[in-house]
């Protein structure tokens, strides 16, 4: 295909930068983009090598309103396209070239699951040779629990790492941080998910929003140990992070307890550093408000090349 002929039906649009900011703590930036009447956000995750990873928004909004999370408070506007998501890590490239973009993550604003299709080929553009260069393994696509769109991605194969944000072992709790929940049941997503860990054989994924008094007990350790009996299991805890305050973080103390629990049951575990809170780019923050930090003024990115014609 030419390049005249592919730009016939290829789109060039860029997202509008609306704002960027980097925090004075962690280094940290989130981006505030427009496209279309929407606005989303893009955080910029500084990685240890010197490398960046980038937790790309799926969705204006989400609609599954988690209790602990602000974008489920502002409810939802619309699925981002493809072009959309991929053009969150090529902004963060364009404008950050010191350091290579090595990862990218699906845990921004949005359910991935409730924009399937829009996602996998987003993320197959970003893993793609000729697209965003990135290592299959290092794209992750995070959902909080579609059970049949688990079960279509296992049968499908994909290379990008699933992990499933649990948060909770017990139905009855869950249901009360993550309303979906309430379709379904901890105990098929497990199911599922030990499927899906099984034909890929990796270990099972979850992700688990540590809250304290709620979900760091040892009834959650011993839970897990038993829905997940047998399987090799990570789980990537991380602080909540509510600026409303109804959710409070837990202490050390409380926290190691928690990680002792896991640790008796042979559950393995990360503690995931949430950073950027001071620009709210943080975990369970994005929601589309500037503010806080520094704000970072790049140079704009230069303009889309005119067409070559090759031929
Ligand atoms: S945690 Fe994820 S799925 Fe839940 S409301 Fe927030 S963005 Fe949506």
């Amino acid at each position: 295909m030419t390049t005249r002929s592919l730009l016939a039906v290829a789109g060039t649009a860029r997202l509008k930068v609306l704002d960027r900011r980097k925090s004075g703590v962690d280094g940290f930036v989130k981006y505030l983009f427009r496209s279309g009447d929407e606005t989303f956000e893009t955080v910029r995750i500084p990685l240890q090598m010197p490398r960046w990873s980038v937790c790309v928004s799926s969705q204006a909004g989400c609609a599954l309103g988690c209790a602990f999370c602000e974008t489920g408070r502002v409810g939802f506007t619309r699925n981002l396209e493809p072009w959309e998501m991929v053009e969150q890590v090529l902004t963060v490239r364009r404008e950050a070239p010191e350091r290579p973009v090595t990862g990218a993550v699906f845990q921004g604003q949005g359910e991935p699951f409730q924009n399937y299709d829009n996602v996998i080929r987003a993320a197959q553009v970003l893993q793609h040779p000729c697209g965003g260069r990135i290592r299959g393994q290092n794209i992750t696509i995070s959902t909080v629990g579609i059970l049949p769109m688990i079960e279509r991605y296992t049968a499908e194969g994909h290379v990008f790492r699933l992990i499933l944000s649990l948060t909770s072992a017990f139905d009855d709790r869950r249901v009360g941080l993550i309303p979906v929940g309430r379709r379904y049941m901890v105990a098929d997503l497990a199911a599922a998910m030990r499927r899906h860990a099984e034909k890929r054989g990796d270990r099972v994924h979850l992700a688990w929003v540590l809250m304290s008094g709620i979900n760091t007990g040892q009834d959650e350790a011993e839970e897990l140990a038993r829905l997940f009996r047998g399987a090799v299991l990570r789980l990537s805890v991380i602080d909540v992070n509510d600026p409303t305050g109804t959710f409070k973080r837990a202490d050390d103390t409380e926290r190691s307890a928690f990680f002792t629990a896991l640790a008796r049951r042979g559950i393995g575990f990360i503690r995931r550093y949430s950073g950027g809170a001071d620009i709210h780019a943080a975990c369970g923050m994005l929601a589309s408000r500037a503010g806080g930090g520094d704000a970072l003024n790049a140079p704009p990115p230069a303009p889309f090349p005119g067409p070559r014609v090759l031929g």
